[in-house]
């Protein structure tokens, strides 16, 4: 009896622990079925008006540094953050953006991914890995049904984000040929920034057409004057719109360095709606490219101020929204993070002080203008850290401890450490950007960024609760924001290809 029993019980022991292996299976199983089967299919009809809008270098810090920034303006004891309009859009996801070559993509595989639907290598625009095969980017499929398409961003029209939407290269750095593809696309209308190599000079071509005069006599009309650009309508025909102001890149100006009069990311969108009306509808891709620049550089209030304006220009596609709610979708997402941004600093613990970041005036690329310019003008024995002092100030808010406005601001009063900081970084700021030579705990300081510059940027970055981990991109996932028609296939997690076979579903692209 007493064996029988315990031979019993060893059964409903092995049989216990069976199940409970077992269940483990089935539980793995199913959430892996779970996972893998994220929403892809859409059954109703396709939108008339679709909107996608990349922040390159966009994902979770880039949003919540700048809603917190927006909200510290509110001066609340308690933490209030202001919500960029576009984070309350009903569908919303989480992406993968992972290339064939790291966890760490590039903007030209991750764009083509969302243009195309294949993972591919960095650098490459619309080709596989392998760079042998060639892919369609869904703008083509969609100007083959009818739709007309845009290409909008506020940095040159030949970078990677806007390439993948109209090219196919080996490499994203092919800006010439990149060009020639935009010039003989059958595209309707682009906006934003210039390009880098019209006239083939940087690829080192004899006698290459300049790619302005190819699109013109491919029937597209080129402006560049305000005015031109705010008399574009729906009669303009094809248009290549390009921002009055560009920097040396041909990118628009940062947002903060924008002053009231010129022309902005939203202002090109809108114009957009306005050239691209049809009754058939229109495909436009929106990209705020220099928040990806910003965060490279680690200058938060440059990628906060740029993200206040990418929402700006996702709300002239809300307009369209609400005209036309039952024929447009809007999807927001990053292509990918960038900077390692996060929200705190070792020096600061829990606290915040995004309201220090006010005091910035301008972007890194603006103060890198003012050191070029002393370094050229004074002579190397002259050259002193508190000649630019009432600079540093102007442009971060930043003052020595023995200044007498240090009193009444002690929250900006620069620590020894910091002045120290700036001392060394002053010094390598003075040395030809040519020739100069840093050590490799230089270049974790300062990157290939203006010494002085950047350590400016970290300062007060610091001083507001934040940092950044590195000056290329990081491995995060991208959120993914959807309003409209199809909205409830971009919740949930998946990569960053299914917002492409997303999108194919939804505007019932077929092959
Ligand atoms: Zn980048």
């Amino acid at each position: 009896m007493f064996k029988m029993k315990n031979k019993a019980f060893s059964i409903i022991s092995l049989l216990l622990v069976l199940a409970v292996v077992l269940s483990g299976f089935l539980t793995t199983e199913s959430l892996a079925q779970a996972f893998s089967k994220t929403n892809n299919t859409h059954n109703g009809k396709a939108p008339k008006y679709v909107f996608l809008f990349i922040g390159d270098g966009l994902s979770f810090p880039q949003i919540s540094s700048a809603e917190m920034y927006l909200g510290a303006q509110k001066r609340t004891t308690t933490p209030e953050k202001k919500a960029l309009d576009f984070t309350n859009f009903s569908g919303v996801g989480v992406a993968s953006t992972y290339d064939t070559d790291s966890f760490i993509p590039d903007s030209a595989s991750t764009g083509t991914s969302l243009a195309s639907g294949i993972k591919t290598g960095n650098g490459i625009i619309n080709m596989d890995a392998a760079k042998k095969v060639k892919v369609d980017p869904i703008t083509r499929k969609l100007k083959d049904m009818g739709y007309k398409i845009g290409v909008v961003t506020s940095v040159s029209l030949d970078h990677a984000t806007p390439a993948v939407f109209y090219a196919n290269q080996e490499s994203r750095s092919n800006y010439y040929d990149i060009s020639l593809q935009l010039a003989n696309s059958e595209f309707d209308y682009f906006g934003g920034g210039g390009f880098v190599d019209p006239t083939g000079t940087k690829a080192k071509l004899t006698n290459a057409e300049n790619v302005m005069d190819v699109a013109k006599k491919n029937g597209f009309k080129v402006v560049n004057t305000k005015e031109e650009i705010l008399g574009l309508n729906n009669e303009s025909g094809r248009v290549i719109a390009i921002n009055p102001r560009l920097d040396a890149s041909s990118a628009m100006p940062y947002t903060m360095d924008t002053k009231a009069e010129e022309l902005r990311l939203s202002d090109f969108v809108k114009k957009g709606i306005e050239v691209l009306d049809n009754s058939k509808g229109y495909f436009m891709m929106v990209e705020s490219g220099k928040i990806d620049w910003a965060c490279h550089a680690n200058d938060a209030a440059a990628s906060i101020h740029d993200t206040i304006e990418f929402n700006n220009a996702i709300m002239e596609a809300y307009k369209v929204y609400e005209k036309y709610p039952n024929d447009t979708l809007i999807v927001v997402t990053g292509d990918h993070e960038t900077g390692g941004l996060t929200i705190g600093f070792a020096g600061t613990a829990y606290s915040t002080f995004f309201n220090k970041l006010e005091k910035q005036t301008v972007s890194f690329e603006e103060f890198d203008k003012i050191i070029t310019s002393y370094r050229a003008n004074t002579q190397p024995e002259n050259q002193k850290l508190v000649d630019l002092l009432p600079e540093i100030e102007k442009a971060y808010g930043l003052i020595p401890a023995s200044s007498p406005k240090a009193g009444a601001n002690a929250a900006f009063v620069l620590t020894d450490d910091e002045q120290s900081a700036l001392a060394a970084a002053f010094k390598r700021s003075m040395e030809d950007p040519k020739t100069r030579k840093l050590s490799s705990s230089e270049t974790i300081l300062y990157g290939t960024y203006e010494p002085l510059s950047v350590t400016l940027s970290h300062i007060l970055n610091n001083k507001a609760g934040i940092s950044f981990t590195t000056y290329a991109h990081s491995g995060l996932p991208v959120p993914v924001y959807a309003i409209g028609v199809g909205q409830e296939l971009f919740n949930g997690s998946y990569d960053n290809t299914d917002i492409n076979a997303k999108l194919k579903s939804i505007t019932k692209i077929t092959k």
